[in-house]
């Protein structure tokens, strides 16, 4: 595996290593040690309490909730859930920052070692090493743009939480990091812990990036800050090997640094480099007593976790017998699987599968909709997936009941009733439309009989008569026999 990824420099090949972090918002109604809330958007500063504002003799308390949705991402994870953590003060000032500090976990965070796995079209996949996750409080934001003299402060983000997710440098190319982060948006969005919304910011990834010969020690990494979309991951950690390796084949080295990746012209640029490296002086903050996990505590967040997209998918490989492809198309997002699981309840699982997968995705996709949205119920689907396998109607009619019901929002069955679309499957119906058609075509009928491929046209023309209503194997049989005759 790891073959294919090296990159071919002037000197040799080159191998990427990768190791992300990850920040996560939590999904939480309330911040991290505040009752104001958390949503996004709102009037600069409306949603900001004293402590957010760091007032002095304010004092912080954990919301439990918060803990509770960083256990159960670590379990998400497989990870080792720490029953005694410490919140610690990180110490840095900035204008956006009103405490002068960020309150964060360090020597000991809520969850250690973990594993997420990742996998590749071929069917392979590759354990990606969590090394933690922590807790800490977002900072706020300052605001440029809105008068051309100052720059203004919004505390709105300001204690939000967020679990920062760091990885092992256990990645070889932007794929993988690319896969990494697909795989863990998807694992969040199950367990309900973040929205993973990349746009907004919910979910943004710092992507550690070095080079190195195949074989070699691990060589000197940046670190690029902020990745809001999964273009961007990818996009940015080639373009930063890239820089790396000709900056090395020139003779020259890199230089740990923080950087910026600029998606209008498709670079990364220095932000700031190590020698300008804060020293945070972390300590634990005498505010927060350590945070100390009952054992019944974890066990019941552990009893409720749902299936996760890696086990629903070997479910709906193993019992369902839908093909590898299918089935990781169906589990990405839980309310996908949830709606295919209701459509395909008791049904041809493939066939309904299929159905969700291009007709039903295609439509929503046109509409932008989410399947949530979707203006046909799962039950209704299957339903129209019933109406094929007992021959009511033909797959090309399903077509267009499904655009009706993707318009009306009746079920099938009324649907193929109130536009009289059952198919003709009745022998003598048939039979006579096809005497019909004999009768008044001679000529044709002599061709076909020489050249058996003209049959097409017969089919064509019985279709024509039923619209597209006649069962097309029953055309076929009875049209062979009638022009053998
Ligand atoms: P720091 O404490 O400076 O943030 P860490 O050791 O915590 O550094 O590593 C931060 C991230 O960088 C982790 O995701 C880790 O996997 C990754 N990383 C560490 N060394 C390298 C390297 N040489 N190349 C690529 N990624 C690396
Ligand atoms: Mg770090």
């Amino acid at each position: 595996m790891s073959d294919r990824n090296l990159i071919e420099g002037a000197t040799g090949p080159w191998e990427i290593v990768i190791g992300c972090e990850v920040h996560a918002q939590v999904s939480s109604k309330a911040k991290l040690f505040s009752g104001a809330s958390a949503a996004f958007g709102g009037d600069p500063n409306s949603h900001v309490s004293l402590i957010d504002a760091g007032m002095p003799g304010m004092l912080p308390t954990v919301n439990g909730y918060c803990l509770e949705q960083a256990v159960k991402t670590g379990l998400g994870l497989d990870a080792q859930i720490n029953k005694h953590s410490v919140f610690e003060r990180k110490n840095y000032f900035y204008p956006d920052l009103p405490n002068g500090y960020q309150i964060s976990q360090y020597a000991e965070p809520i969850v250690g070692h973990g594993v997420l796995t990742i996998d590749f079209e071929d069917g392979s996949s590759k354990p990606i090493g969590i090394t933690r996750l922590h807790l800490e409080m977002d900072a706020g934001k300052s605001v440029h743009d809105r008068r051309p003299d100052a720059t203004l402060v919004d505390l709105n983000r300001s204690g939000v939480a967020l679990m920062e997710i760091v990885s092992e440098p256990d990645m070889r190319s932007s794929e993988e990091a690319v896969l990494y982060m697909r795989k863990l948006h998807s694992i969040l969005r199950y367990l309900g812990t973040c929205d993973g919304n990349m746009e907004e910011g919910s979910l943004r990834c710092d992507a550690n990036v070095s080079v190195r010969r195949p074989g070699d020690a691990l060589g000197t990494r940046t670190e690029i800050k902020n990745l809001n979309s999964m273009r961007f991951v990818g996009r940015a950690i080639d373009y930063e090997a890239r820089r790396q390796i000709e900056l090395i084949e020139a003779g020259e080295s890199v230089i740990q640094e923080t950087r910026l990746y600029d998606a209008d012209r498709g670079e990364t640029r220095s932000m700031r480099s190590k020698e300008e490296a804060h020293d945070y002086r972390y300590f634990p903050d005498p505010d927060l007593l350590p945070v100390v996990l009952q054992d019944d505590f974890i066990a019941n967040i552990k009893a409720a976790l749902p299936e996760l997209p890696d086990a629903k998918r070997a479910r709906f490989m193993q019992d369902l017998g839908l093909s590898r492809d299918m089935a990781s198309v169906l589990v990405t997002e839980r309310a996908t699987a949830d709606y295919f699981e209701k459509a395909a309840e008791g049904r041809d699982a493939t066939l309904v599968a299929n159905w969700i997968a291009t007709d039903l995705f295609g439509h929503l996709n046109r509409e932008g909709l989410d399947v949530e949205q979707s203006p046909i119920a799962p039950n209704d689907l299957g339903a129209l997936t019933d109406l094929i396998k007992d021959n009511t109607i033909s797959g090309k009619i399903a077509k267009q009941v499904f655009q009706d019901m993707v318009a009306t929002g009746d079920s099938p069955a009324d649907i193929v009733e109130k536009k009289g679309l059952k198919q003709i499957s009745d022998t003598g119906a048939i039979e006579q439309i096809i005497a019909e058609i004999i009768e008044a075509n001679p000529a044709q009928v002599e061709k076909a009989k020489e050249n058996p491929k003209l049959i097409g046209w017969f089919v064509g023309q019985v279709m024509q008569k039923t619209k597209g209503q006649a069962n097309p194997q029953m055309v076929n049989q009875l049209l062979r026999k009638a022009l053998a005759g």
